[in-house]
């Protein structure tokens, strides 16, 4: 069974549907209120629960009532939660969703994720050192990033790196990771006037960027090779990036090559954008296998 640690965020989210966005000063009726486990550390872990691998989670809840339901939905997705921590006087990380005129506004309140430390993943490095593979995003102080970034290298642990939300990197970090997996709009920030071609050469194996239902691109060493994603109905592509990664490390971790991990990521991510939320879609094992 693969080993996957992952250090990131999570997250509640308050999904209010409306017709109208209201304009400042202004107030609407809405038509319906959600809230749903997010984040894409959590998505992650989840995601790779579901593909059968044993997860551990680093990450922060705060401790509050939305910190239990947070909790509670990592175990029942089989995710060990022995290293998320509740934090005193804090409040669990919040996303408020306005999805109106068919688009959507995103107020992110960072909260207990911001005390997920250096120091804070240190006391969790066991976890770390007996991971086939570790999977980070950058929903999480950039220190952090730098730290596990510089530990995996140290001891010679994969990390895969989702460099999500999109904000620029040290190149340390850059030459650090084992992997780097961008959408298009990241790897622009990211390779800030390298084209995406020029990138992928410079980095061969090592960056993958992700182009949505094309599916994903990388440089073998000898020439730039797309692995086209799979045709879908898609109803709600939150959370494919999520199911991508999730999918690729557990692929990784299982020692298969690049292609065949990348097919299996494709797969799993184009299942998830079948069905409704981030995490609602994530596939299990078998709806992959199945279908590849
Ligand atoms: P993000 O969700 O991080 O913006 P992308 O949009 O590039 O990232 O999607 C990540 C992966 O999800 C793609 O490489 C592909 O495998 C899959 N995917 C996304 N959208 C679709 C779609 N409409 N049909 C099939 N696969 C999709």
């Amino acid at each position: 069974m693969a080993k996957i640690a992952v250090v990131g965020s999570s997250s509640m989210d308050l999904v209010v549907t409306s017709e109208k966005r209201p304009g400042a000063g202004e107030t609407v009726l809405g038509d319906r209120f959600e809230t749903v486990p997010g984040g894409k550390g959590a998505n992650q872990a989840v995601a790779a629960a579901r593909l059968g691998a044993e997860v551990h989670m680093i990450g922060c809840v705060g401790d509050d009532h939305y910190g239990e339901i947070i909790l509670n939905n990592f175990t029942e997705n089989r995710v060990l939660v022995n290293n998320v921590k509740p934090v005193t006087d804090e409040k669990s990380g919040t996303a408020h969703i306005i999805l109106a005129e068919g688009d959507n506004s995103i107020v992110v309140v960072k909260g207990a994720n911001d005390h997920i430390t250096p120091s804070y993943v240190e006391e969790a490095a066991h976890v770390l050192k007996e991971a086939d593979i570790v999977l980070i995003q950058q929903e999480i102080p950039e220190e952090t990033v730098e730290y596990v970034s510089q530990y995996c290298h140290d001891h010679h642990i994969p990390l895969l790196l989702n460099p999500a939300p999109a904000r620029k990197l040290n190149q340390k970090v850059i030459d650090q990771a084992t992997y780097i997996t961008p959408n298009e709009h990241e790897a622009d920030v990211l390779f800030n006037g390298v084209s995406p071609a020029e990138a992928l050469r410079q980095y061969p194996n090592k960056v993958f960027i992700t182009e949505g239902k094309s599916g994903v691109r990388y440089f073998n060493g000898e020439k730039e090779v797309l692995v086209p994603s799979y045709e879908v109905e898609a109803v709600d592509t939150t959370g494919a990036g999520d199911t991508f990664n999730a999918a690729f490390a557990v692929a990784l971790a299982e020692k298969k090559s690049f292609e065949e991990s990348l097919r299996f990521a494709n797969r799993a991510a184009s299942l998830s954008v079948t069905k409704f939320g981030a995490q609602g879609g994530m596939p299990m094992r078998g709806d992959v296998e199945g279908s590849l």
